[in-house]
C-alpha cells in the first residue's frame, strides 16, 4: 500500500517549542520505495514508536525542503538511522543548496554516510526509486525552501511547504491531494512572517481545485482554533473536501478520493 504517514503536524516555533503537536515530518511510502520528508525534531522517536513500527533503515532516502530547525532538527540522527549507524553506505539526500554549503544543517561527517546526495533546485525533475518528483519554483521563505510535486499514481500529490503567499502559488501546485502548510489562522499584513494562513490558504484552494485538502504544520493561532473545525468549515465554504493531519494519521495514497 502506498501511504504518507504524518510524524508531526506541528509549525513554527512555540508549537515545537513545547511539543503541542510533534515535529517529525512525514514518511511516504510508493511501491517499494520509503522517501523521509522534513526529519523535524522527535523524527526518529516517532518512527520508532509508530505502530507499526516504521523502520529507519527501510528509507530508500530523506528530502529537506527547508533548513529551518522544525523540518531539519532530527536530519543527521535520521541519516543515521538509514544507514545503520553509517556502517551501510546507502540513501540519497534531496536538499537545497543552503542546507548543505553554508552554515549547513548536516555535519561531515554525517554527509559520508549516504551514498548520493542531489541538490533541489527550481523547476527540477528528480526521482527515487518508485518516486518521480519534481520542485516548483523558490518559495519566499528566508532560507532556500522549494515545494514538491510528486507524480506518483494513482494520485499526484502536491506538498506546499513553508512559504510567504505569492499570486503564483496556486499554478505550482496542482496535484490531486495538496498537502498545505499553514501556520497562522489570520493574516498579519506586511509583517515579517513568512507563512500562509487561512486567508491564504483559501484562495489557493479556489484555485487549485484538489482533490483532497490536507491542511499541517499549525502554529498556536491554528491549534487555538482547533484545526479540525477550521478544515470543517473550509470544506463547507468551497464544496471541496478538507481534512486536518493530526499527529500519527496515514493516508491511504490508493483510496478513492471521493470517498
Ligand atoms: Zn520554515
Amino acid at each position: 500500500m502506498s501511504f504518507i504517514k504524518f510524524l508531526g503536524t506541528a509549525g513554527a516555533r512555540f508549537v515545537v517549542m513545547k511539543q503541542l503537536r510533534a515535529s517529525g515530518g512525514a514518511w511516504l511510502s510508493v511501491g517499494k520505495t520509503n522517501l523521509y520528508i522534513d526529519p523535524g525534531p522527535g523524527a526518529l522517536v516517532r518512527c520508532l514508536h509508530s505502530k507499526p513500527k516504521l523502520e529507519p533503515s527501510l528509507l530508500d532516502g530523506i528530502l529537506l525542503t527547508h533548513k529551518h530547525l522544525d523540518h531539519s532538527g532530527d536530519i543527521n540522527v535520521m541519516i543515521e538511522a538509514m544507514t545503520e549507524g553509517g556502517f551501510k553506505k546507502r540513501g540519497i539526500l534531496f536538499a537545497p543548496a543552503d542546507a548543505l554549503e553554508e552554515d549547513p544543517v548536516i555535519l561531515k561527517y554525517v554527509m559520508g554516510y549516504v551514498e548520493k546526495v542531489e541538490v533541489l533546485k527550481e523547476d527540477s525533475e528528480y526521482r527515487i526509486g518508485d518516486i518521480p518528483f519534481s520542485t516548483a519554483r523558490k518559495h519566499q521563505h528566508r532560507v532556500e525552501t522549494y515545494g514538491i510535486n510528486f507524480k506518483i499514481s494513482p494520485h499526484t500529490v502536491s506538498w506546499m511547504t513553508d512559504t510567504k503567499f505569492f499570486p503564483e502559488l496556486p499554478n505550482l501546485y496542482r496535484g490531486e491531494i495538496l498537502i498545505v502548510h499553514v501556520v497562522r489562522l489570520k493574516p498579519i499584513g506586511d509583517g515579517p512572517i513568512d507563512h500562509l494562513s487561512i486567508e491564504d490558504v483559501k484562495m489557493i484552494l479556489k484555485k487549485a481545485k484538489p482533490k483532497l485538502a490536507i491542511l499541517t504544520h499549525f502554529g498556536m493561532t491554528m491549534i487555538k482554533a482547533k484545526p479540525w473545525v477550521v478544515a470543517a468549515e473550509l470544506e463547507k465554504e468551497l464544496g471541496l473536501k478538507v481534512i486536518a493531519a493530526s499527529d500519527g494519521m496515514k493516508l491511504d495514497l490508493e483510496r478513492d478520493l471521493k470517498n
